[in-house]
C-alpha cells in the first residue's frame, strides 16, 4: 500500500497520512490532492510518498483525487515554502495555502486553456515603419507584434494595452493573423530578446553609471546588492536600466514595493518603459484576475511582476532578478498569522533560484546595513540627487516655551506663509489621523476610553464619532461627561483632520489637501488627490506616512514636521531607527527639482543626540551609532530574537503559560535568554489580555532549536489550549 504524507490547510504543524489510489505511479512532491478532512473535503499538497505509517490501517482515509501532473511550484519555490514554514515556525499546509492564489487552493487547473496566438503575416513583417503613421493604435500594435515574432496571446495583448479593434484592423489589412493552437506545446512562453524600449532611457550620472555597471557586469548567480541612494538620487532609473538587461537575456523580473508604494504611478513608470507585459499584483484584483496574473508569471508570459509582500511567492518560469524597493519598510513584515518578512524571504528565494537581488533604500534597515558591513551584501551608493536637484536644508525648531496654534509654532507658520507666497507647496507631516487623539472633560478631567482596549479612541469629525484605532470599535461621542455631567467636553491634541481644517481657515485662499487612510478610502480618491497635488500653484499637503513614501512632489519646497518627539521615547528598541528613517524619508519629499527645499522639525528635544547627529551627519552616521548601541545591548541584528505572544479573555491563563515556559527555558536552554513574561505594551486589546515572552540568543541556531521544542510543548500542553498563542520570529514591533 502506498501512503501519501500530506500538508493540509490546518494550523497544525504536522503532516497527515492518507492512502493513495492503487497503480497511480510515483507522484512528484508538491502536486495538489483532494482529500477528506474531518467532515470537509480540502485541497492539500503531497509532501512525499512512503510505504509505512503510524496511523492504524483501519483509520487511514483515502486521497480522493490527484489534481496535478506537475507540481504547482518549481523545485526552488517548493524548497522556499519548506524553508519559510520551518524558519517562521508556521504550519506548512497553512503557509502553502497563503502562497498561492485563492482559486489555486480551491482546485483550479494550474494552466489556462490554450489561447489563440496573434502574429504578423509576411506582409505585416515587411511593412515599412511609416506605413501606419495615420493610425497610432494600429501602429503601436504592429510595433509590439513585430518585437514578438513568436506571437502573443490575447491575454498578453491586453496586458500590453493592444486593443481588440487594433488587432482586427491589422487583420483586415492582411498585416496580422490569429492562429488557433492545436496543442499545449504551442503555448511556449515568449521571451523578450527583441525588446524595444517604449521610452528612451535617461542618460545616467556618474554614480548611477557606476552602480549599473557593477550590477550588469557581475557574474551570473546569487548575489545580494544594497543600492543605498538618497531620495531622488535615481535608484528607480538604475533598476529600470538593469531590468532592461535582464529582460533582453530572456528572463523575468520580480519587483516588491511597500504597500503604500504600489500605486498606478509606480506601475505606469514600468509600463511606460518596456514593451513587455508588466503585471501589478494589487489588492483590487478579483480572484480570477489574480489567477490569470499568476499563470502568466508562472508560464513566463509576463516580463515584470510588481507587487507587495505576498508577491514574493509568485512563481516565475525564468527568474532573472528580484528588486525590493524601500527594503526598510515595515509593510514587508506580515504582522499576523504567517508572520514572514517579505524581504528576508526574497533574499532566501534569490539564493534558491540562484539569481541576484537588489535591495534599495535611502534609509536601509540596520539588519541590511549590518549584512553589508559583514561583506554578505554588496553595497552601491548614490549620494547625489539626480538631475541636479539639491538636498534639503534641515532645521530643528525648539518648541520649549513657544505658543502653539493647532500644533504649529509662529516660526513654522511664517515659513509656510513665505513659501506659499512664492507659489510653492508645503507638506505638513503628522502621523496621526482623525480630528483629535483624545476627548476630555474640561470640568473634571475625565477622558474617553475604549471599552475593549487600554487605549483612547480618536475623535473624528466627518462623520462625528469616537473610533478606536486598535480594535476598530466606534461610538457616538457623549454629550455630557459620564463622571460629572458637565457638557464642556473638548478635543485635545491635533490629528490630520483638525490640522487641515485649521490650515484651511488660516490660509483661506490656498487649497489644502489631506492625505490619510480616511481621505483615501474610496476607490480612486488617492489618484484624484495626487492629480490635484500635481497642479502648479501654492498648496498645503497634510498627511500621514502615506505622504512620506515613494511619491515625488516636485512643487513641495517646505516640509514641516510638527511632532517628532514620540519616536525618541518609544518603548520599542526599534523606535529610534524608525524615527530616523521616517524623518529622512519625509525630508526627501522637499525640493526634488531645481528648487532647494527646507525641512522644519518642531521638537521639545533639540539637543537630543539622535536628532543632532541625524541632521548634522546624516542617516549613515546615525545608523552606525544605533548599530553600536544594539551591539552593546545584545539586540538584533547582533542577536537573534523571537517573541512569544499569548492572550486570553482573562489575564491568569496567558501569564501562567508563559511563566511556565520561561521557567522551563531557563532550566533547559542555557544558550537562550528569556525575558518576561511581561504585559504587552497595550496590555488589553479588543477585550483580550496580552502577555509577551521575549527570547533572545547570540546565535540563530540554538534559538531555533529551542523554539521547535517550545512549539512541540505548546501543541501538546492542555493549558495552552485555553490561550491564543503565536510565535513571531525576528519581530519588528514589540
Ligand atoms: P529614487 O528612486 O532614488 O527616489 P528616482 O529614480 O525616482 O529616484 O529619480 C528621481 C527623479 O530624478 C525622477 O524624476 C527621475 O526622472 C529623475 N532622474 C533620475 N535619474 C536621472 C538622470 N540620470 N538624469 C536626469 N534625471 C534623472
Ligand atoms: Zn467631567
Ligand atoms: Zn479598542
Amino acid at each position: 500500500m502506498s501512503i501519501a504524507h500530506l500538508a493540509l490547510p490546518s494550523p497544525l504543524r504536522h503532516g497527515f497520512d492518507y492512502r493513495l489510489p492503487e497503480g497511480g505511479g510515483e507522484l512528484p512532491a508538491g502536486v495538489r490532492v483532494r482529500a477528506p478532512f474531518g467532515r470537509r473535503e480540502v485541497i492539500g499538497w503531497l509532501l512525499h510518498e512512503s510505504a509505512q505509517t503510524t496511523v492504524p490501517v483501519a483509520k487511514l482515509r483515502a486521497v480522493l483525487a490527484v489534481l496535478d501532473e506537475q507540481p504547482a511550484l518549481n523545485p526552488a519555490l517548493w524548497q522556499l515554502a519548506l524553508w519559510t514554514a520551518r524558519y517562521y515556525q508556521h504550519a506548512l499546509g497553512d503557509a502553502l495555502t497563503q502562497m498561492v492564489p485563492a482559486l489555486i487552493r480551491q482546485g483550479e487547473p494550474l494552466r489556462a486553456a490554450p489561447e489563440p496566438l496573434w502574429q504578423l503575416t509576411a506582409r505585416g513583417i515587411a511593412l515599412a515603419a511609416d506605413g501606419l503613421s495615420r493610425a497610432p493604435k494600429q501602429l503601436a500594435a504592429w510595433q509590439v507584434l513585430k518585437a514578438h515574432e513568436q506571437g502573443l496571446t490575447e491575454t498578453t495583448c491586453r496586458a500590453l494595452a493592444i486593443t481588440r479593434d487594433a488587432l482586427k484592423a491589422l487583420n483586415d489589412k492582411g498585416l496580422a493573423h490569429c492562429l488557433q493552437p492545436t496543442t499545449r506545446d504551442e503555448m511556449t512562453a515568449p521571451s523578450w530578446p527583441n525588446l524595444g524600449l517604449a521610452q528612451p532611457e535617461l542618460s545616467l550620472n556618474d554614480e548611477q553609471a557606476v552602480a549599473l555597471q557593477a550590477l550588469t557586469q557581475a557574474p551570473a548567480g546569487f548575489c545580494v546588492w544594497l543600492l543605498q541612494g538618497v531620495t531622488g538620487s535615481g535608484k528607480t532609473e538604475v533598476y529600470l536600466q538593469h531590468i532592461a538587461h535582464v529582460l533582453r537575456s530572456g528572463r523575468q523580473v520580480l519587483v516588491l514595493v511597500p504597500e503604500i508604494g504600489l500605486t498606478p504611478q509606480t506601475v505606469a513608470r514600468f509600463q511606460a518603459r518596456f514593451r513587455c507585459p508588466v503585471l501589478a499584483l494589487h489588492s483590487g484584483l478579483s480572484d480570477r484576475e489574480r489567477l490569470n496574473a499568476w499563470r502568466q508569471a508562472r508560464e513566463g508570459r509576463a516580463g515584470i511582476v510588481i507587487g507587495t509582500r505576498s508577491a514574493v511567492f509568485t512563481p516565475l518560469a525564468r527568474p532573472g532578478l528580484m528588486v525590493i524597493d524601500e527594503e526598510h519598510d515595515l509593510s514587508f513584515k506580515q504582522q499576523e498569522g504567517f508572520r514572514y518578512h517579505g524581504r528576508d524571504v526574497a533574499v532566501r528565494r534569490a539564493q534558491l533560484e540562484n539569481i541576484p537581488i537588489v535591495l534599495g533604500s535611502a534609509t536601509p534597515s540596520l539588519e541590511t546595513l549590518a549584512n553589508a558591513q559583514a561583506g554578505r551584501y554588496r553595497r552601491l551608493e548614490l549620494k547625489q540627487r539626480a538631475g541636479g536637484a539639491r538636498a534639503p536644508r534641515v532645521r530643528c525648531v525648539d518648541l520649549r516655551g513657544q505658543v502653539l496654534l493647532d500644533g504649529l509654532c509662529a516660526a513654522a507658520r511664517a515659513a509656510m506663509t513665505e513659501t506659499l507666497a512664492r507659489g510653492e507647496q508645503v507638506l505638513v507631516f503628522l502621523n496621526r489621523r482623525g480630528f483629535a487623539p483624545i476627548m476630555l472633560c474640561h470640568a473634571c478631567g475625565w477622558q474617553a476610553g475604549c471599552a475593549r482596549c487600554d487605549a483612547k479612541p480618536t475623535l473624528h469629525r466627518a462623520p462625528m464619532r469616537l473610533q478606536c484605532h486598535h480594535c476598530g470599535s466606534e461610538s457616538a461621542p457623549p454629550r455630557h461627561c459620564p463622571d460629572c455631567g458637565s457638557s464642556d467636553l473638548r478635543p485635545a491634541g491635533v490629528g490630520t483632520e483638525r490640522l487641515a481644517d485649521a490650515l484651511s481657515q488660516h490660509f483661506a485662499d490656498t487649497p489644502v489637501h489631506r492625505v490619510d487612510r480616511d481621505s483615501t478610502r474610496r476607490k480612486g480618491s488617492f489618484d484624484a488627490l495626487m492629480t490635484a497635488i500635481a497642479q502648479p500653484g501654492p498648496a498645503i499637503l497634510v498627511g500621514t506616512q502615506m505622504l512620506a513614501k515613494g511619491h515625488h512632489f516636485p512643487n513641495v519646497t517646505l516640509v514641516v514636521i510638527p511632532d517628532s518627539d514620540g519616536g525618541l521615547f518609544s518603548a520599542d528598541f526599534r523606535g529610534p531607527e524608525r524615527l530616523a528613517q521616517q524623518l529622512v524619508q519625509v525630508s526627501g519629499r522637499a525640493g526634488r527639482a531645481e528648487k532647494p527645499g527646507t525641512v522644519l522639525v518642531q521638537t521639545h528635544q533639540p539637543e537630543h543626540p539622535l536628532l543632532q547627529q541625524l541632521f548634522s551627519q546624516g542617516y549613515d552616521a546615525c545608523a552606525q551609532t544605533l548599530l553600536h548601541e544594539r551591539q552593546l545591548m545584545g539586540l538584533p541584528p547582533v542577536a537573534s530574537m523571537a517573541l512569544l505572544r499569548a492572550e486570553a479573555p482573562h489575564t491568569e491563563a496567558p501569564l501562567r503559560l508563559l511563566s511556565d515556559l520561561a521557567h522551563w527555558l531557563r532550566e533547559d536552554e542555557p544558550l537562550v535568554q528569556a525575558w518576561g513574561p511581561m504585559p504587552a505594551p497595550m496590555a488589553r486589546k479588543a477585550g483580550m489580555h496580552r502577555w509577551h515572552l521575549l527570547l533572545k540568543s547570540a546565535e540563530r541556531k540554538p534559538l531555533h532549536l529551542a523554539l521547535a521544542r517550545v512549539v512541540a510543548w505548546l501543541e501538546a500542553e492542555p493549558e495552552a489550549r485555553r490561550v491564543r498563542w503565536s510565535i513571531d520570529i525576528d519581530p519588528q514591533e514589540l
